[in-house]
């Protein structure tokens, strides 16, 4: 029988009295459900869960935690695969209940709760012809997202999420609640840009948008056997892609179903219809597709076509670095890698980091990662717990494979569990790590954010 830690009735009765939003403990109906992560492997048993109206919840349950003496956990989309957003007997702030999305069409820019996900702002944002970069997949939270820096199908045209953030709301440790932008707490709003959820809970962002509503999108799959050949075609066909033209190559199982290993590339263009027409042709025309599913569409159809694959629930186990470019050598590793894959919702893919991304200062956001290049990704899914262990298992040896290929730095959204430790944020922060500690000093000096892919605050002195 699992026990669970429980916040006194009469202590929980005195953050209710002041709280707008609803509290859920291990006693309520509910609670089992509301505990949930996206990634089924997560199962942890908060005290109590918070699910916050506003900022000023999210000021309350901050100070009630710290009078409590409980560990705070921060939740916005859930999607977190080291299940950072809950926490086993301490007080999780759930943001689900403030998804709103206000967009200012003239200003082109979109006020976005902490909670919303990506089909929230695609949906608000798209009734105005506008969208800014969110995840390849719509059920991601912007929070999470965002704090990681945040890539999707429109950075080569638009840039990261966190590169589109003009302004945050940011509750702090002291429960204190700040605007940080260009012009107000600006270290602050610098490290918020890809320090992950380290200096306190943003409870709304402000995002630039941009005039995208149609892309030109889809997937094209080939026979597993053809996996080399294409990927050496990716290589060369990414290598002079337009800005506007996001294309994420690798090796998927059939989306039928099936469990049929193959070969495929998944793109959307984000610029002119004539142009996208001819920017994807030599891609339609490349060898003997088994599917070949590309045309117009909403963007916001396009962020749901990956959708399926990562249902909520599903048992996850992620892996991803840099490399240094896509070998000969690290294609047929890959390859010959994916023949053992244990699980028909397994994939390699090679996400293209080009464009306006990489027209951004090393140092202007906390996101280190500018230049050309490619990100290796291992997103391993499954459904069938008697398979946890061979599939953790393939999944790091397939990225312990590609290690003489990997480039020094690793995407710090998709950490897994095992990814903490000094070598892995330095990874992720590569030379802004520093910076990021004394802003994390300045503003959460007792790290009281601390579950995330923390960053310890500066010595003093
Ligand atoms: P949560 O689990 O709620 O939070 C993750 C972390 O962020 C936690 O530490 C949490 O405390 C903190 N946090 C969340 N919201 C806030 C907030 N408002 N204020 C302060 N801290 C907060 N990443 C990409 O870059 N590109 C992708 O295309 C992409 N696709 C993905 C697809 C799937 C199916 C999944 C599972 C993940 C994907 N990711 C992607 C990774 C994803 O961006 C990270 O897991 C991210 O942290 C998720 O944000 P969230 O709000 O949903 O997560």
């Amino acid at each position: 029988m699992t026990v669970s830690t429980v916040v006194p009735a009469e202590r929980r009765e005195a953050l209710a009295e002041r709280f707008g939003g609803v509290l859920t403990g291990p006693e309520d109906a509910g609670y089992d459900d509301l505990r949930r992560a996206h990634n089924g492997m997560i199962d942890k048993r908060p005290a109590l869960l918070a699910s916050c109206r506003g900022a000023a919840d999210v000021a309350h349950a901050v100070r009630f935690a710290k009078e409590e003496g409980l560990e705070i956990a921060v939740r916005g989309g859930g999607h977190s695969i080291a299940g950072r957003s809950l926490v086993e007997g301490g007080l999780v702030i759930d943001l689900s209940l403030m998804r709103g999305v206000d967009v200012d069409a003239r200003a082109r820019s979109a006020r976005v709760q902490g909670g919303a996900l990506w089909s929230d702002v695609n949906r608000e944002t798209h009734a105005h012809g506008l969208a800014v970069t969110g995840g390849a997949v719509s059920s991601t939270g912007v929070g999470g997202f965002t704090l990681g820096g945040g890539l999707g199908w429109l950075l080569g045209a638009c840039g990261l999420a966190c590169d589109n953030l003009r302004e945050a709301e940011v509750v702090l440790a002291t429960g204190e609640i700040v605007r940080a932008s260009e012009q107000e707490h600006t270290d602050l709003f610098w490290a918020l840009r890809g320090g992950g959820g380290n200096f306190g809970v943003v409870t709304s962002f402000v995002f630039e948008l941009h005039p995208i509503a149609e892309v030109v999108g889809g997937l094209i799959a080939h026979p597993l056997e053809a996996a080399g050949e294409l990927l050496r075609f990716y290589r060369e066909f990414t290598a002079d892609a337009r800005d506007e033209l996001e294309v994420f190559g690798g090796l998927v199982h059939a989306p039928d179903g099936s469990g049929l290993p193959l070969a495929a590339v998944v793109l959307c263009h984000a610029g002119a219809p004539e142009q996208a027409e001819a920017d994807v042709a030599p891609l339609l025309e490349w060898g003997s597709p088994l599917m070949s599913e590309v045309g117009p569409m909403p963007y916001p159809v396009m962020n749901t076509l990956l959708d399926a694959d990562y249902p909520r629930g599903a048992l996850n186990y992620w892996k991803s670095t840099f490399v240094r470019g896509i070998d000969d050598e690290l294609i047929d590793t890959l390859v010959d890698r994916f023949h053992s894959c244990p699980t028909p919702s397994g994939a390699i893919l090679f996400e293209h980091f080009h464009g306006a991304v990489t027209r951004i200062d090393l140092q202007a956001t906390a996101v280190p990662h500018r230049s050309t290049s490619y990100n290796l990704l291992i997103p391993t899914v499954w459904q069938d717990p008697a398979t946890t262990e061979a599939c953790i298992h393939w999944t790091r040896e397939t990225y312990d494979a590609a290690g003489p290929y990997r480039a020094d730095g690793r995407w710090l959204n998709y950490y897994a569990d095992d990814d903490g430790g000094a070598r892995a944020l330095e990874a992720a922060y590569g030379p802004n790590g520093p910076r990021l500690a004394e802003v994390k000093r300045r503003y959460d000096p007792d790290n009281v954010f601390h579950l995330n892919h923390n960053i310890l605050p500066a010595a003093a002195g």
